[in-house]
């Protein structure tokens, strides 16, 4: 059975030698030993100015938001994770969706004035698959509008724009480490924020303390534990061997699918991409289940991934539908990709493709 990901495990006795680390200390979480380690290898990977790792990559979206304070409406974009639209309406704002753009499938920022209201607080937007939203043009729209602006960078471990991190750009940047993700945890996520965020972030993933018999206002529990710091600081050394072994696959896919009748992902100029998926949009809906059938005869389960646009949600306003997210949701397919995905078996899920789109 091929799926459409596999986590990738590092060496067992990687892991546990990190676990032991826990073992000595006998602290299992709180901020240990194993948390901090991480935090700073991340920051010296990444080149970015704070991490703040968490359990998953859904709270710092929620504490993103309440943390800045946010109210009334958020733009946000109908492509994306149920996660980036949940979060919003969680924390009890109202999601306003803009249409994305056809190639870039990112939020379509000449969209988004049009979309601005006396109660908008914020632009909430995704990097989705690893390609950078339009974020220069967002930054001058929210300077203008007096916005903050947050974005969902689950997918974008490792990836720079014009030579920075991606998870510099805006007020703050949420990443996911859930094991289905380029670089994982097991379950896990952080937070990266511009410097003058920092405290009140950290304050809001710890419950709020202030030492531990006062506290600073409200929180929550965001904590990541020391078992899933383990895992990270087990997996973050093959982080170049990963992205070589998947950048692999990308490329044969890449060259074998070369017809007019397949959108590929575009990339936007100056983006060091993470090879972290590889989705492919057919002509129409009839057509993507025609290939989602064939590969499933061969046991290769690609998934619909972002299905289905999130302005269809049945918690949310459904007045105003973007049609192009509708459409590309509707056609598009995340094909298999992995660092032990064989050679033989991306040549026959492209043979597969190849002989369905017409
Ligand atoms: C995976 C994902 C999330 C949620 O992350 P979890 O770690 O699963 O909580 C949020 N947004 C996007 C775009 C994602 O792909």
């Amino acid at each position: 059975m091929i799926n459409v990901t596999k986590t990738f495990l590092p060496p067992q006795n990687d892991y546990q030698a990190l676990l032991k680390k826990a073992w000595e200390t006998g602290w299992m979480t709180n901020r240990g030993v194993l948390v901090q380690e991480l935090e700073q290898k991340l920051k010296e990977h990444l080149q970015v100015p704070n991490v703040i790792a968490m359990t998953n990559g859904t709270l710092p979206l929620q504490i993103a938001i309440k943390a800045l304070g946010l109210k009334g409406e958020i733009i946000t974009t109908p492509f994306s994770y149920v996660a980036t639209t949940s979060s919003i309406v969680w924390e009890g704002c109202t999601p306003v969706f803009v249409d994305i753009h056809p190639e870039y499938l990112t939020i379509d920022e000449t969209k988004i004035e049009a979309a601005i209201t006396p109660e908008t607080s914020a632009i909430l937007a995704t990097h989705v698959f690893g390609n950078p939203c339009d974020v220069e043009a967002i930054e001058m729209i929210a300077k203008k509008h007096q916005l903050k602006v947050i974005y969902d960078a689950a997918h974008c471990f490792g990836v720079t724009y014009k030579g920075q991190s991606i998870f510099t750009y805006g007020d703050v940047s949420t990443c996911s480490f859930h094991a289905t993700k380029l670089f994982h945890t097991g379950e896990g996520g952080a937070l990266v924020c511009q410097p003058e965020y920092y405290n009140t972030m950290y304050d809001h993933h710890n419950f709020g303390h202030d030492g531990p018999e006062a506290f600073h206002g409200l929180g929550i529990n965001a904590k990541m534990s020391e078992p899933q710091a383990a895992m990270g600081l087990a997996v973050l050394p093959y982080m170049s061997h990963i992205c070589a072994r998947r950048k692999f696959v990308v490329e044969r896919y890449s060259n074998g699918l070369g017809s007019e009748d397949i959108q590929l992902l575009k990339l936007r100029d100056g983006v060091e991409w993470n090879y972290c998926y590889y989705p492919v949009i057919f002509k129409n809906e009839a057509v993507l289940m025609k290939v989602k059938t064939a590969l499933e005869k061969e046991a290769i389960f690609a998934r619909r991934y972002f299905y289905p646009s999130l302005d269809t949600l049945p918690y949310v306003d459904h007045s105003e539908p973007c049609q192009l997210s509708h459409k590309i949701s509707a056609c598009v397919l995340c094909l298999p990709l992995y660092v032990d995905l064989d050679r033989q078996d991306v040549d026959r899920i492209i043979k597969i493709i190849n002989a369905n789109i017409c």
